[in-house]
This record gives structure tokens, C-alpha cells and sequence, in this order.
């Protein structure tokens, strides 16, 4: 395996720019997980990280993954199946179009064989019938859930906490499936808090999913599953939900890649952000208080016109 990203160094932690922040007398940071690979980037490569290692250790030759046709993780296990000397299949929601996303377009030049499912099936995953056809297909293959979420998965996003090393009092991080906020609980191991920032609308079911994939983690490494308080979802950041923009998000955009030197997707970092920055302005910090928030990755999908 290429082992470079394996023995990674720690990413970086550089400040944030923000009047709101500077007048709030809160310090906030941000760590440029971003910066972990173009391609399988952020918490898509935390995630992945030791199911590669498993699949490798099993003898897996084959990667299954599941996604939209915008999907990073589905870029991301393009990209690392081709790195890693994987083959693999990418399932994705929803029938095929004429014109391929750029993202499928990068996973098609990866090798990735694409099948497109009805979105019935698609819900199903591996109960439903066409699920036969591809295990007769494809033969043994190790199944990644939709989004990377799994034990292992959470337990490479602990290694985000277990990376700072400076005194803080928030991390806060965008939530798809929840997998990586997952990571970073079980890596806070109940000191400071952790708030997370769910990207689409009605996280309702995110506090369990959330509570079952530590629980799964806890398992996997042996140990009682704890019962952490120090974890807050605030709801009300998704603009308008899953890959939704108002004008009011892409001037925030606009306005923090001005006053930052690094670019932001508008899909999962930008929202968390604007979220940070508002709770900021409503006061929920005190003074000196330290927030570090994780920059996931995410730039292959960030709007070219932006
Ligand atoms: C997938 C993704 C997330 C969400 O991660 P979950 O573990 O599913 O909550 C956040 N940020 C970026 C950039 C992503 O690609």
C-alpha cells in the first residue's frame, strides 16, 4: 500500500479569520484535514483509512461502495481503490443519465464500475434483489455502508482528536451519516464538546445513528460503550437541506474564502462555518473560549462558479 498517507503528519491548525469571532474575544481555528489528499480527501480518507486495512488483511480484492451521482465518499473510494490497488463498484441512487457527473466521470476514469439502482432498490442496499445479481456479478467483495460509516470509520476519526495538540474547548464539524462526529466523541472520551452541524434537513434520527455508531465502535474495540454528554447537534444551519443554497450561504462563502486563503464547499465545511459564526454572533461563547473546527474536505464538489 502506498504508505505516505498512512504516516501522514498531523494537519495542520491555522486561525480563522472573523470579525464576528475577534469581537466576540472567541478564538477560532480550524484544522485543514482538507489538505489530507486532492482526492480522497478529509474525513473520507479517516474513514476509510482501516477499512482499507481490513479489506487488504482479508484478502479483498474488490471495494463496494454506495452513493449519489455528487457523492465525495464515492470519489473518495474511486480514488483510493485505484491508489490502494483495489477494483471497485460504485452503486449508485438513481438511474442512469445521459451525461455523468463529474464525479462519476472521475470514478469511471478510476476503473470504478458504476451500476445504477432504482431508487427503491437503492433503499434496500443489500436486501434488495439486485444485491444477488452483483454478489453473482462481481463475486466476493468488501461492502463499505453508504456515506463510510462504520466502526472502523469512527475509529479513524478519533485519530482528528488524538492529532491536536493545543489546549481547546469546542471542536465542531460538519454531519452527513454522523460517522465522523462519531470519531471525534469517542476521541474526546468526554472532555470538552463537541458540536455537530447536520447539513440536511430534519436530523432527527442523527442522535441515534450518531449513539449506535459509537456503540458499534465501543464493541469493536472491547470496551463498555460510555455514555458522553459533552456532544450537541445544532439543527439549524442545513440552508435549506442536503446540497441546498440560499444567497445568504454563498455570500458567507464569498466573504470567508476573501478573508481566509483557502477554499470551502458549499455542500458540508461552508454551512458548518456559517453555523459556528452565527452561534458565535448569538453569544453562545464566552470570552477566550477556543473553538477548533475540522475542515472536512469536500472541494471536488464545491460549484466551479463560486
Ligand atoms: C461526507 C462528508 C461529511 C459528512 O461526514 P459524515 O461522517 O457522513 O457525517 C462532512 N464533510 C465532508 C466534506 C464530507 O464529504
Amino acid at each position: 500500500m502506498p504508505e505516505e498517507l498512512f504516516h501522514k503528519r498531523p494537519t495542520p491548525i491555522q486561525p480563522i479569520y472573523s470579525a464576528v469571532a475577534e469581537k466576540a474575544g472567541v478564538q477560532w481555528l480550524i484544522k485543514r484535514d482538507d489538505l489530507i489528499d486532492p482526492q480522497i480527501s478529509g474525513n473520507k480518507w479517516r474513514k476509510l483509512k482501516y477499512n482499507l486495512q481490513c479489506a487488504k488483511e482479508q484478502g479483498y480484492k474488490t471495494l463496494l461502495a454506495f452513493g449519489g451521482a455528487y457523492s465525495n465518499h464515492l470519489y473518495a473510494v474511486a480514488a483510493a481503490g485505484s491508489l490502494f490497488g483495489f477494483e471497485t463498484v460504485g452503486i449508485i441512487r438513481g438511474q442512469e443519465i445521459t451525461q455523468l457527473s463529474p464525479t462519476l466521470q472521475f470514478a469511471q476514469i478510476c476503473h470504478m464500475q458504476l451500476e445504477f439502482w432504482p431508487r427503491e432498490e437503492y433503499r434496500l442496499k443489500d436486501k434488495s434483489e439486485l444485491f444477488k445479481k452483483i454478489q453473482e456479478h462481481y463475486g466476493s467483495f468488501y461492502m463499505i455502508p453508504e456515506g463510510g460509516s462504520n466502526a472502523l470509520a469512527v475509529k479513524g476519526c478519533t485519530e482528528i482528536i488524538q492529532e491536536i495538540n493545543i489546549p481547546f474547548d469546542y471542536v465542531s464539524c460538519a454531519c452527513g451519516t454522523g460517522g465522523t462526529v462519531a470519531g471525534l466523541i469517542a476521541g474526546l472520551e468526554g472532555k470538552n464538546t463537541c458540536l455537530g452541524i447536520p447539513v440536511l434537513k430534519g436530523g432527527d434520527f442523527l442522535k441515534s445513528d450518531i449513539q449506535e455508531l459509537l456503540s458499534q465502535y465501543y464493541l469493536q474495540e472491547d470496551q463498555p460503550v460510555p455514555m458522553f454528554r459533552n456532544w450537541q447537534l445544532e439543527t439549524s444551519y442545513h440552508f435549506g437541506g442536503y446540497a441546498k443554497t440560499t444567497t445568504e450561504l454563498l455570500s458567507f462563502i464569498h466573504r470567508f474564502e476573501q478573508e481566509n486563503n483557502f477554499l470551502i464547499d458549499q455542500v458540508y465545511t461552508a454551512k458548518m462555518l456559517a453555523g459556528v459564526e452565527d452561534l458565535i454572533l448569538q453569544g453562545r461563547f464566552k470570552r477566550g473560549d477556543i473553538i477548533i473546527s475540522i475542515h472536512t474536505g469536500g472541494l471536488q464538489g464545491r460549484l466551479p462558479q463560486l
